[in-house]
């Protein structure tokens, strides 16, 4: 059998996540938030489902730069494996300091900081945007003339390193502090304090930090998030919010001088007010949201299937026609955006069970396409309709455990 073994990496993060709350239990501290964790993990099944469709993309590009663009002709050697595990680790420094310096990356990077606890599932929260600007800075390796074989595995050791720095359960580590970033230099990383602003951007070796001014020592307990916190469990306003915050600003510019500062310059420039004008307009804020146990549960067991679905998708990636990998991508996005919206307590979230249902139809047609199924599926749709506000009350009553209004 032809199985993707990277997929193991999902029960492996999870082993983790668990180990890591069965640690802060004991220690009688409380590392994990339901919402903040859930939305974490949100984030990251997304990513790692994107990914499957773009990773192919990216080493076609590499390898497109180095068979044209190549400066030196490397060949593979213990200790170009090294200088290349340096040179990314180097490169990344600048793509993770720019992410933070330049609006335009911070759209993408914002994200990752969202979280207002600090645990495993925070290292979950990657986007595919931040994926294609990342590419773009790595496009460097391929014209050295690193072969691309060579740095995706690289890639793949660096990029499951940080896994382990997001965590608050292992203090300061020894003499690995002066080398290694260690949890205690990520922790200030994340942190909104203002003496912890804009440092330890490493990802490896703290030694770029050092190098170039922006590394901080771990003093105050630090306090995790945005320094302007999104208060938002939402799936689609997590990934969007900046970006329109970004576009409200560049809008009311009055000169392209002005919006080019706004786009490339430090992410200070765009409008404070910004945010609460968007949120106004889009996000609908729910000012009594409670935390139900029903709606809790609904939402457990959403995400626990969607991890199982997740793995099985990556492991048997190799005997999924297109089309249904397209189907699965989208039924679990689809029910990403239901769970960030049943934690706000959306009332919309009805509709969506609409989409999810189209895909499952079209999923099961592929398999069987025959007329009885289109005629079944159609005929199951208009009584749905019919009976749509009964359906919708029950529906709402079975999620938030009442029916609003
Ligand atoms: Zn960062
Ligand atoms: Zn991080």
């Amino acid at each position: 059998m032809h199985l993707n073994y990277l997929a193991l990496a999902v029960p492996l993060f999870l082993t983790f996540i668990g180990l890591e709350y069965l640690v802060s239990h004991k220690r009688g501290k409380r590392y994990f938030k339901f919402n903040d964790s859930i939305a974490n993990l949100s984030v990251g099944i997304a990513e790692r489902l994107l990914d499957m469709f773009t990773v192919g993309l990216f080493y076609f590009v590499y390898d497109y730069l180095h068979r044209h663009f190549a400066i030196f002709d490397i060949k593979q050697s213990v200790l170009l494996w090294v200088t290349l595990l340096i040179c990314t680790d180097f490169v990344w420094y600048w793509y993770h300091r720019l992410a933070h310096e330049v609006t335009l990356f911070w759209c993408a990077h914002v994200v990752h900081h969202q979280s207002e606890e600090f645990n495993y599932t925070v290292s979950a929260r990657i986007t595919v945007f931040q994926a294609f600007v990342r590419t773009g800075f790595w496009a460097v390796l391929p014209v050295i003339g690193f072969p691309p074989a060579m740095i995706t595995s690289v890639l793949l050791v660096h990029g499951l390193y940080p896994f382990f720095i997001h965590t608050r359960t292992i203090g300061k580590l020894g003499v690995l502090e002066y080398i290694l970033v260690t949890p205690s230099h990520h922790r200030v990383h994340h942190a909104s304090n203002p003496q912890y602003l804009d440092k330890n951007y490493g990802d490896l070796l703290i030694i770029w930090d050092k190098l170039f001014g922006t590394f901080q020592k771990e003093e105050d307990e630090p306090v995790y998030g945005l320094t302007k916190p999104l208060e938002s469990n939402s799936f689609l306003w997590q990934h969007f919010h900046f970006i329109l915050e970004m576009f409200y600003s560049v809008r009311a510019a009055h000169s392209w001088k002005e919006r080019m500062r706004i786009i490339f310059g430090k992410p200070d420039n765009v409008d404070p007010a910004a945010r609460e004008i968007l949120e106004e307009k889009f996000l609908l804020r729910n000012k009594s949201i409670t935390e139900t146990p029903k709606l809790n549960n609904y939402v457990v067991w959403q995400i626990a299937t969607t991890l199982t679905l997740l793995f099985l998708f990556l492991l048997l990636e190799h005997y999924e026609p297109v089309f249904i990998q397209v189907c699965i991508t989208l039924l679990i996005l689809l029910t990403l955006i239901n769970c960030g919206a049943i934690m706000e307590q959306k009332k919309w979230v009805f509709y969506l069970e609409y989409a999810r249902y189209l895909v499952l139809c079209l999923a099961l047609y592929f398999y069987w396409p025959h007329p009885a199924l289109l005629c079944a599926a159609a005929l199951i749709m208009v009584m749905a309709f019919y009976f749509q506000s009964h359906l919708k009350q029950r529906y709402l009553r079975l999620v938030y455990g009442y029916t609003r209004t």
